[in-house]
């Protein structure tokens, strides 16, 4: 095969898009914070930021144990990833479904990046570039901890108290079908505070 490229183009390529993910994804990071009403969301957020940044420095590593220059390639995945966050963002969702969206858009990225990486360190072992591999490693550990955590975050109760408001909104709209405009009138009123209540 003498013109095709080889799987070290394909890593390499693959490298420079998870390169381009992380940098991405140091952006969108501090948005997800500041939306999260949850402190401790909120922590989990600001703290894989600060993993994120060095594992932008990690793949720089790598790329120094390959001999190759640093470089990104747009990554398209974790853009879209990173839109369908904003859209959900910019919703009018009360404060607890907003926490648990976030953990679940927090979730398709991470699981977005472990995929790449399991595949870049498989690649990386079969082709004996042992040492990126083990860098490498080092940061789907990372991501892995992160998604659980965030997984840790949602059944501790950040959705039940989410389905707590679902479940309430459903009720006052049963409510307001039985009783008096008078009642339906006070009831409307009330919501927006149940709502907030936190
Ligand atoms: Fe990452
Ligand atoms: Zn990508
Ligand atoms: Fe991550």
């Amino acid at each position: 095969m003498p013109d095709g490229k080889t799987l070290h183009d394909a890593f390499l390529d693959e490298l420079r898009d998870a390169y381009d993910a992380e940098k991405q994804l140091t952006k969108a990071l501090p948005k997800m914070a500041k939306a999260a009403t949850s402190p401790e969301l909120r922590a989990a957020f600001e703290s894989h930021l600060e993993e994120t940044r060095g594992q932008v420095t990690r793949l720089e590593d790598v790329f120094a144990t390959l001999n190759e220059k640093v470089r990104g390639k747009h990554c398209d995945g974790i853009a879209g990833i990173i839109e369908e966050g904003k859209s959900v963002m910019e919703e009018d969702f009360d404060d607890a479904t907003m926490d648990a969206c976030l953990i679940a858009g927090g979730q398709r990225a991470e699981h977005y990046e472990m995929a790449a990486y399991g595949s870049l360190i498989a690649w990386a072992r079969v082709m004996g570039h042992a040492e990126a591999a083990d860098l490498l490693q080092e940061t789907l550990d990372e991501e892995k901890a992160a998604d659980k955590k965030l997984s840790s975050l949602a059944t501790a109760g950040i959705n039940q108290e989410a389905a707590d408001g679902a479940n309430s909104e459903e009720e006052s709209d049963a409510d307001e079908k039985q009783k008096p405009a008078s009642q339906t009138r006070s009831k409307v009123i009330n919501l927006p505070k149940a709502k907030r209540r936190r």
